[in-house]
């Protein structure tokens, strides 16, 4: 929900070779991970896992699918190399991989805000917000009003826009919220075409500084309908989607939330500092249709990561290659500690 522009950061890791990697951070910004330090008890713990869903056996997608497609790809698992869905301009310029991290979709700012619903984007006060594609407006205006609510709360977003999308080959419409907006340029009936003006970027409602709050819903326009942006979302040139969802051994998922537990991502050749992500901490949020990712990461340069988890008391750690322009979905169904 919200964004700061000035953060400092503090994060403690502890327990690392015991029960969880503990992060802990002020309340004044983002967070600067400690590294991890290297464990000669990591495990490779990559085991094909059968689908989380009743989904059938689906063979793999051919290596190039043209993109975007406006359907979704079934994943066999345990890694799958897909499309996405990624039928969405990015409204205002795709901040890195780290600002995406910091207070992903799902997460909750390590406890200290409610499970987020949107991505916040950063960008300056009056910055333009343009149509991610092209759709009729259904919503512009602030949502202050019983009658107007886009969130369980009045005033959430302050001043919003919703914008109704359909894309051939899916049956369900996709609604895009806009949210703080400091002006609107839009009014609901309208027409829009990617690229369109539909307003400026404010830190109107819940926010701490201007920024642009991006809501995806799937099928309907309501708050739990959302789906993670970063799976619809075209990533800028040479970047990649990694998404995951991670069991324990009897394929259940494991959710690292708040202070005391995380997934790394760490590129494999140490080019950048490894991030640290949240799950999805609200139980309304059930990942795609398809794929039930607990988590998704953006904006990644193309090349190799490993994610890190320690869970069932052992740390584990998975490899994996991340291609441009496409989703790459894993399945990690944990083995057992020794
Ligand atoms: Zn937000």
């Amino acid at each position: 929900m919200t964004f700061e522009h000035t953060r400092n950061r503090r994060l403690v890791l502890l327990g690392w070779a015991v029960f969880g990697v503990l992060v802990l951070a002020s309340c004044r910004g983002p967070i600067t991970p400690t590294p991890l330090p290297p464990s000669p008890a990591l495990r490779p713990t990559f085991t094909a896992s059968p689908l989380p869903s009743p989904l059938p056996p689906s063979p793999m997608p051919p290596p190039e699918l043209p993109t975007p497609t406006p359907t979704s790809v079934p994943c066999a698992g345990p890694v799958c190399v897909l499309p996405g869905h990624f039928m969405l301009a990015w409204p205002v310029p795709p901040p890195d991989a780290a600002t995406l991290a910091y207070y992903p979709f799902g997460g909750t700012a390590r406890g200290r805000r409610d499970p987020h619903h949107g991505l916040d984007l950063p960008a300056a006060q009056g910055d333009p917000v343009l149509a991610p594609a092209s759709g009729e407006v259904v919503f512009a205006g602030p949502d202050d009003a019983p009658e107007h609510l886009l969130a369980p709360w009045p005033n959430y977003y302050g001043q919003a826009v919703v914008l109704r999308h359909t894309f051939p080959g899916l049956p369900q419409p996709v609604f895009t919220l806009f949210g703080h907006l400091e002006t609107i340029t839009v009014t609901v009936g309208q027409q829009v075409a990617q690229g369109d003006l539909i307003g400026t970027v404010g830190s109107r409602g819940v926010a701490v500084g201007p920024h642009l709050h991006l809501e995806v819903r799937l099928g309907q326009n309501t708050y739990d309908a959302v789906q993670n942006p970063l799976l619809w979302l075209r990533p800028p040139e040479g970047m990649s989607v990694v998404a995951w969802r991670i069991t324990d051994p009897q394929g259940n998922p494991i959710y690292f939330n708040g202070t005391s537990s995380a997934v790394s991502v760490i590129p494999a050749d140490a080019s950048s500092a490894p991030l640290y992500l949240e799950t999805y901490a609200d139980p309304n949020l059930a990942g795609d249709p398809q794929w039930h990712e607990t988590q998704a990461l953006g904006n990644l340069p193309a090349g190799s990561y490993r994610l890190q988890v320690v869970a069932l008391g052992c740390p584990h750690e998975l490899l994996l290659t991340a291609e441009p322009g496409r989703l790459t979905v894993v399945y990690w169904r944990l083995l057992p500690c020794p």
